[in-house]
């Protein structure tokens, strides 16, 4: 199988050999979609991973023994809902409903709706929504 995941490196494992890990210790294939990683700075990876689903899980539970966050990417963005505040306006510029808050007022998000337009990205104020893809 193919699986597209975004890996969060916290600022202390900014030098961590993630896809190194991957490709010797899971041999799994690795096709490096995008990256932000500096020295001693959170960083992101974006990959697409290829290979058995049960050595992708056993490979991504390594990832999280060494403080890498994975994230299974599913649709063109991804929502941190650490930052968001629930204020609604990306809702406001989804055409197709994807984007809604709930009876909470908790912002969900229904990924088969969504059409990876985008625009919901720079509608967010607090820059909660990342484009991944
Ligand atoms: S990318 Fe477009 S369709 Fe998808 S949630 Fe954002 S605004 Fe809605
Ligand atoms: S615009 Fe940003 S902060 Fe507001 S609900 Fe949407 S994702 Fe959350």
């Amino acid at each position: 199988m193919k699986q597209i995941i975004l890996f969060d490196f916290p600022r202390e494992e900014s030098r961590h050999p993630i896809v190194n890990d991957l490709i010797k210790i899971y041999d799994l294939s690795v096709n490096i979609l995008r990256a932000s990683i500096d020295f001693n700075a959170r960083g992101f990876l974006l990959a697409e991973i290829e290979g058995e689903e049960e050595v992708i899980e056993k490979a991504m539970e390594h990832a999280k023994k060494c403080n890498v966050i994975t994230n299974y990417v599913e649709s063109a963005i991804l929502i941190d809902e650490e930052e968001c505040v629930n204020c609604g306006a990306c809702t406001a510029v989804c055409v197709v409903d994807a984007l809604y808050l709930d009876e909470k007022a908790t912002l969900q998000f229904d990924t088969d709706k969504c059409l990876d337009c985008k625009l919901c990205v720079t509608a967010c104020p607090v820059r909660a929504i990342r484009d991944v893809l």
